[in-house]
């Protein structure tokens, strides 16, 4: 008996094999299933709402000027539940010398747009500072290099303290990448045609009002990010969505695709998208297409541990969403987001919701260590930094290993291979964090484009890195 047929089989029920599915049902492609490995669907995007705290496992908020998530949210009935980060009391600290020294105002990033706040941090020596400010009155590079690391760019404009009191650890904190490995082009697009017409500075100072976002620096879902999830899954039914459903084999059949489940089960399909982690899609592809397994499986992975902390009363906190922790200073921690000041009703009234960031490129081995362990280190290093602190009333742990892609400064060049390899498999669709950026919006939206791509071929999806890979700090 030949195995049962679906016209499209989606592989990994993360925001890109969701969006994946919803795009299907939009075009009233019903015949379609979604397999997830995990017990629930979502990967990375789990909430927990517990005790008047909203512990978020992975993501907390998409990027606010990233409009077509807000605009999904809005068509899902969820536009009552978008809440904005409040921007009034931004400002982000960065450890110091064993201090906590606000971020320059006007910092983008990677780069200034006002060289006033510049000239008064006391983050950076007066050395930095001259080569910042001789900057803002330098000439254009002809000719830069094709792509460089992000390392290599600012280390050339503003030399190596820029490079590890500003760009690593705020790439850290949002990438949980590394300076040295990450794409000048993939982080900031337009940063090398800026600089190659003249001062980077001073085209950042001319743009720095349409720069100012109308939009919330950050959008989150009051119930927490979970509640995008459900509500995606309640449109793709029970029926079309499988969960404990892993694929362990995959091979071209006749009827297009065969995939073989954990226990053994056979399902076929004409088209197939693999919604999965690069390295995942890899293991899967690699029986019958060993280039473009090998393709996949060279992206690098950055892994993320969140430790969450509530406590009921709030402990004295500096000013602003959290801090920021460089590498020279010598912790583990890469970030700690002030989650209950970011966003209203994170934690119950007067209390806090702390969320330290450990893990990425630097030190995937942190999540190795057990709760215990992981509590103590948690504790420690936030009472070398803050001061005086009790232990948490609440607590959560979520380890996500190789989750978050690294674009490196071949990434645009491997992904224009890795679409011309996947072309030789018709009906064959990739989506995921590894394309064309790591944001959730960006995810979602890769996963759309693979569905339209597939139900109308030729359909051409969105260009490689159109937008930087946002995503939010901690
Ligand atoms: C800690 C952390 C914080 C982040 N913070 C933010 C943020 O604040 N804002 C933001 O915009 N982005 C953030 N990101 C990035 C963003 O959340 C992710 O890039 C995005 O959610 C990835 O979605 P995905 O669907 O591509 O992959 P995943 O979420 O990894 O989903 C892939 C799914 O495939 C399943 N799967 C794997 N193998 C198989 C198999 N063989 N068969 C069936 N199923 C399989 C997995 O179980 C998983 O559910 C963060 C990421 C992390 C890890």
């Amino acid at each position: 008996m030949s195995p049962p047929r679906v016209r499209t089989l989606i592989v990994g029920a993360g925001i890109a094999g969701m969006g994946a599915g919803y795009e299907l049902l939009a075009r009233q492609e019903n015949d379609f299933l979604l397999l997830e490995a995990g017990p629930r669907p979502g990967g990375v995007i789990a909430t927990e709402a517990a005790d008047g705290f909203v512990f978020e496992a992975g993501p907390d908020s998409w990027l606010g000027m990233k409009r077509s998530l807000t605009q999904l949210c809005r068509e899902l009935g969820l536009g009552d539940e978008i809440t904005a980060s409040q921007d009034r009391a931004r400002q982000t600290l960065i450890l110091r010398n064993r201090r906590l020294l606000p971020l320059p105002p006007g910092w983008q990033l990677l780069a200034p747009a006002r060289f006033g706040p510049i000239a008064a941090t006391r983050l950076l020596s007066w050395r930095t500072k001259l080569r910042i400010a001789a900057e803002f009155f330098s000439r254009g590079e002809p000719q830069p290099p094709a792509d460089e690391s992000v390392a290599a760019f600012l280390g050339r404009l503003y030399g190596e303290e820029a490079v590890e009191y500003l760009a690593a650890p705020l790439l850290a904190g949002v990438y949980g990448g590394e300076p040295e490995e990450l794409s000048l082009d993939a982080i900031a697009p337009r940063m090398r045609a800026m600089k190659r017409e003249g001062s980077l500075g001073r085209a950042l100072w001319r743009n720095r009002r349409q720069a100012a976002p109308a939009a919330p620096l950050f959008s989150t879902l009051r119930p927490g990010l979970q509640r995008l999830v459900d509500e995606l899954a309640r449109r793709i039914g029970p029926g079309r969505l499988r969960t404990r459903a892993r694929v362990e084999q995959l091979r071209p059949s006749a009827a297009g695709w065969e995939a073989v489940l954990a226990g053994g089960e056979r399902l076929q399909s004409e088209r197939l998208i693999l919604a999965l982690p690069a390295w995942a899609a890899a293991e899967l592809l690699r029986s019958f297409d060993t280039a473009l397994a090998a393709e996949l499986s060279a992206i690098p992975y950055g892994s993320a541990m969140i430790l969450s902390l509530g406590y009921f009363q709030s402990p004295p906190l500096p000013p602003g969403f959290g801090a920021l922790l460089p590498r020279r200073e010598g912790k583990r921690m890469l970030a700690c987001s002030f989650s209950h000041r970011k966003f209203p009703g994170r934690a119950p009234a007067g209390g806090a919701l702390l969320r330290l960031f450990y893990g990425g490129r630097r030190d995937p081995a942190v999540l190795e260590l057990d709760d215990a362990a992981v509590r103590e280190l948690g504790l420690r290093e936030l009472r070398e930094i803050l001061g005086p602190l009790p232990g948490p009333d609440r607590m959560r742990i979520s380890r996500q290993p190789r989750a978050m892609a690294q674009y490196t400064p071949e990434h645009r060049r491997r992904r224009e291979r890795i679409g011309t390899l996947r072309r030789r498999w018709p009906g064959l669709g990739l989506a995921g964090n590894a394309y064309q950026g790591i944001g959730i919006p960006d995810c979602l939206e890769s996963g759309r484009a693979a569905a339209r791509e597939l139900a109308m071929p030729g359909e051409s999806v969105a260009p490689l890195l159109e937008d930087p890979a946002g995503i939010s700090p901690g």
